[in-house]
């Protein structure tokens, strides 16, 4: 990745901005001060044409220079900054789509004095030229990748800044108070009145309140960009295949009357309540001599370290009838499981005493997989388990992100700090400032303004060529 002092050295780039493949169309986007002359030396519009407006689309060829051959019959955009997405001037050029025509019109364009981009440059230099903060920028790669309407709505809400301004809202509070504070240092002999150190407290109280309710949303929001694991455990033929079918809506695992067949962990997506789902059957847990079967236990206890819920499934006959898993075994973090009870088709739920299993102080629901019946309420549970106080996406912002979390919650840690120190009888003001400028400094870095050149270019490097 290139420098970001160097990215905005006036040289242009150009890139293929759609995916390498065969499709309908492809096309190569270039930026910067030498994109209209690039145009206007390669592209022959169908009628002659005096001055190409900005914005526009235009019909014709794109011709070898030297050749004078036509390379591809396309449409070409000139937008001239600053009201494009780089804030640079921007050519687009649509040809037909495949490997070859933009491969070559791209080739005629970087032979015209124009550089190939680098992952993430269009946007890059969207950031550096100011159109957008770090925030957007990073929302770009997630409305890309996003695979759920919620995830997508999380992304296009950062993307159109609403992270941005509640961080610019808290700073300026913060910075207000720093001001205030930094005032009764800088004059300390002067005759001013003693600092309105009650009134410091209040503000101080509502920066910190208003990034601990940001700092929250994360525990949600992440789930809509990362997605979960969920993975289901239990002994085997007690119906976790079955059950894994069931949510995925289809065939994926094989389910078979005999113990021990699914050896390996089989896994499969789903969007539960636009949470991006990864679902995981494990192997039957139980000990095994077979060789095989011995290494899938072993991915199973893999897979269950890893997962975010863990549904130990359990067969309701064999409860009425003696000892079950004991989850704690299989799964040491309680506050991460739900006993699904199975089979309950068999059984009179008021011979299955759930009591003498032990398994009272966890979540539980009872299904039967087969008959599809409680499904709905497991989903449910599922969501409730994930999702502790669900947050609304629409109405305020939410962090999605773990940079952004971590920044925040340093953040927060230095406010709690600095509210500590205030609440003292006699105060020292100034390490009360310097904990507000390093809170300051760990929200500035969220958005871009005080991220240092490593971390820039280590996050630009995550995008795509083109974008
Ligand atoms: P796994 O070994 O835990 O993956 O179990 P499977 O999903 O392969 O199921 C084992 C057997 O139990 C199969 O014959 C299933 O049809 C049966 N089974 C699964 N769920 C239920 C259920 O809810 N009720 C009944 N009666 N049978 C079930």
């Amino acid at each position: 990745m290139k420098a970001l002092e160097t990215c905005l050295d006036g040289d242009t780039i150009a890139a293929i901005s759609t995916p390498y493949g065969i499709g309908g169309i492809g096309i190569v986007r270039i930026s910067g001060a030498r994109a209209e002359a690039v145009a206007q030396h390669l592209f022959h519009p169908k009628r002659p044409i005096v001055h190409l407006d900005s914005h526009r689309l235009y019909y014709g060829h794109i011709v070898h220079p030297s050749e004078g051959s036509v390379v591809d019959e396309v449409l070409l955009t000139v937008m001239r900054a600053p009201h494009t997405y780089t804030r640079e001037d921007v050519v687009e050029i649509q040809c037909h789509g495949g490997y070859l025509p933009v491969q070559r019109v791209l080739e005629l364009v970087l032979a015209d004095g124009v550089r190939l981009a680098q992952p993430g440059e269009f946007t890059q230099r969207a950031f550096l030229q100011g159109r957008i903060d770090l925030t957007q920028a990073e929302a770009v790669v997630d409305l890309i990748e996003a695979r759920t309407q919620a995830a997508f709505r999380c992304a296009q809400r950062q993307l159109g800044g609403f992270l941005y301004k509640e961080i610019r809202r808290i700073r300026e509070v913060l910075k207000d108070l720093l001001v205030t504070i930094e005032a009764c240092l800088d004059f300390p002999e002067d005759d001013l009145p003693d600092p309105d150190l009650k009134g410091l407290l209040t503000q101080l109280e509502t920066g910190i309140h208003d990034t601990g309710l940001l700092e929250a949303t994360y525990q949600e929001g992440h789930l809509y960009r990362d997605g979960v694991t969920i993975v289901i455990g239990g002994r085997p033929n007690v119906g976790k295949s079955t059950l894994m079918n069931v949510l995925l809506g289809q065939d994926r695992a094989l389910v078979s009357p005999t113990p021990g067949t699914t050896r390996d962990f089989v896994d499969g997506h789903l969007s539960l309540g636009g949470i991006p789902l990864r679902l995981v059957d494990t192997a039957g847990l139980r000990e095994v001599d077979e060789e095989v079967e011995a290494l899938g236990v072993e991915t199973a206890k893999k897979q269950i370290a890893g997962a975010d819920l863990f549904l130990l499934l359990l067969d309701a006959t064999v409860m009425c009838h003696g000892r079950v898993e004991e989850p704690e075994e299989v799964f040491p973090d309680k506050e991460r499981i739900l006993v699904v009870i199975n089979k309950m088709d068999l059984v009179d739920p008021d011979t299955l005493d759930s009591q003498r299993a032990g398994l009272e102080h966890l979540p539980q629901v009872k299904i039967s997989a087969l008959y599809q019946r409680g499904i709905e309420e497991l989903k449910e549970r599922i969501l409730s388990l994930l999702l502790k106080g669900r947050i609304d996406l629409d109405s305020r912002a939410v962090l999605t992100n773990v940079r952004h979390h971590c920044a925040v919650v340093e953040s927060l840690k230095a406010l709690e700090q600095a509210w500590e120190q205030l609440g003292q009888d006699e105060p020292v003001l100034e390490l009360v400032a310097a904990d507000l400028m390093v809170a300051l400094r760990s929200l500035g870095q969220v958005v871009g303004e005080t991220t240092s050149q490593e971390i820039l270019d280590r996050i630009f490097a995550n995008f795509c060529i083109g974008k």
